[in-house]
């Protein structure tokens, strides 16, 4: 049967542990927030994927071709989290999906919501957005077992090539990081500084050490920056003095001293392009300096698709016990809003959470550092910000 013109086919994979109930309340808020705003906007029919331990638990497999291909169709999908098995078979389902779909950019904003209990004294000054290479560096997986068979072929080869001895107790890995890989991550955040007028960006790498590979990525960033948006950006390097023309800073900073600079100088920094590493420490860092993963939302873009999942996990001790924050899945929710052109809802939902943290209703997780006794589960939660649209 047709859709309706103004209907929309959207995917999604509920995912194992928590997925499921914080992926029923982003998709009863996305909706709520459809129908309360008048964006000429459609309306949602969500398409179910199966894919992860409920999948396979259910006699499918892990990660279903139908899933990963009905998701290439559309363009778009919500995801939950995956567990990953454990031993053989796929390394991480997460990983498979990236890199099958090609979605080559990990993009994690990071912000404050007022009422919320953070470690940090002044977390609104955390504002950043981390752009995440999203298919290399560790990624791509390439390492070896000690003692295994490949292992040694990799030790005669590195013995043999490069005259380099490794003695038989070490497991090898490869840690690739390429010119295209990292300039297309570049642009990408360039893109976002300019498009959504922030003032910064940042190369983070580990250029001191590893420098064909970190260093490289500083280098070719820089590249990127000079060769297809000099009218748009200066680099620090060659300031002299206070930027007056509205151009964007480009600057790098060792991932060492990025951890420290989050913590002291937050406000200096607006958008953060990483390897894969050390975005996936800093995103957590940074998302712990404002309240916890359960408030940390994600994107993975690639130049066709777009997945949205919550930076979090399974976090499998709180499944079924509606007790999970699922404000990083809404905020992933308004993110694919955001992306499908429907601004005004996506803004409502962003809104919608603020109000609602704002009047210290919060989940369990944002209780505890506080010692207050009085918390709602997911489900109220939820109505909650459906509410307050
Ligand atoms: P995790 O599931 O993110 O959980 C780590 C901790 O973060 C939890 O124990 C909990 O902290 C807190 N937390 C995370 N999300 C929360 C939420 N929505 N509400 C309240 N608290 C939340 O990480 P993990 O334990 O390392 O990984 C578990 C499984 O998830 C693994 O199989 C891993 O591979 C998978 N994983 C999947 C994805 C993905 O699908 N994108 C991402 C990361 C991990 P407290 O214990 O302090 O309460």
């Amino acid at each position: 049967m047709p859709l309706e013109a103004r209907t929309i086919e959207v995917p999604f994979v509920p995912g194992d542990g928590i997925g499921p109930e914080v992926m029923d309340s982003a998709r009863r808020v996305v909706d709520a927030a459809l129908i309360k705003t008048d964006d000429n906007g459609p309306s949602i029919l969500w398409r179910e994927l199966a894919a992860g331990e409920s999948s396979f638990k259910s006699g499918g497999e892990w990660l279903p071709k139908e899933t990963v291909e009905t998701i290439r169709r559309a363009g778009v999908a919500l995801k939950g989290p995956l567990s990953t098995p454990v031993g053989g078979g796929i390394r991480s389902l997460n990983v498979a999906l990236r890199q099958m779909l090609d979605l080559y950019a990990s993009v994690r904003p990071v912000r404050y919501f007022e009422g919320v209990p953070s470690p940090v004294r002044h977390p609104a000054s955390v504002d950043l957005v981390i752009f995440r290479e999203n298919t290399e560096d560790v990624y791509k997986g390439l390492e070896w077992k000690r003692g295994s068979d490949e292992a040694r072929k990799m030790r005669d080869f590195l013995r043999d090539a490069f005259a380099i001895e490794l003695t038989e107790d070490t497991g090898i890995g490869l840690k690739p990081i390429s010119e295209r890989a990292t300039k297309r991550l570049v642009t990408a955040a360039i893109r976002h500084a300019i498009s959504h007028e922030r003032k910064v960006v940042t190369l983070v790498h580990k250029g001191n050490i590893m420098k064909f590979t970190e260093g490289a990525f500083r280098d070719w960033g820089y590249e990127v920056a000079e060769e297809e948006f000099s009218g748009q950006t200066v680099i620090e390097s060659e300031l002299m003095g206070p930027i007056t023309d509205g151009k964007i800073l480009i600057n790098d900073r060792i991932a060492d001293n990025m951890f420290q600079q989050v913590l002291t100088r937050p406000s200096e920094y607006s958008v953060l392009a990483t390897p894969n590493l050390n975005g996936d420490y800093l995103a957590d860092a940074c998302a712990a300096q404002v309240g916890g993963l359960g408030f940390a939302p994600g994107a993975n873009l690639g130049d066709d698709v777009a997945v949205f999942e919550p930076v979090h996990g399974t976090a499998p001790k709180y499944a079924g016990n509606d007790v999970a924050n699922p404000c990083a899945i809404i905020l992933s929710g308004a993110m694919m809003l955001q992306n499908l052109g429907f601004e005004h809802a996506a803004g409502t939902i962003v809104c919608a959470i603020e109000k609602t943290l704002g009047a210290r209703i919060v989940t369990r997780d944002a209780a505890l550092p506080t010692s207050a006794s009085h918390f709602v589960g997911t489900r109220r939660f939820t109505e909650e910000v459906i509410m307050r649209l």
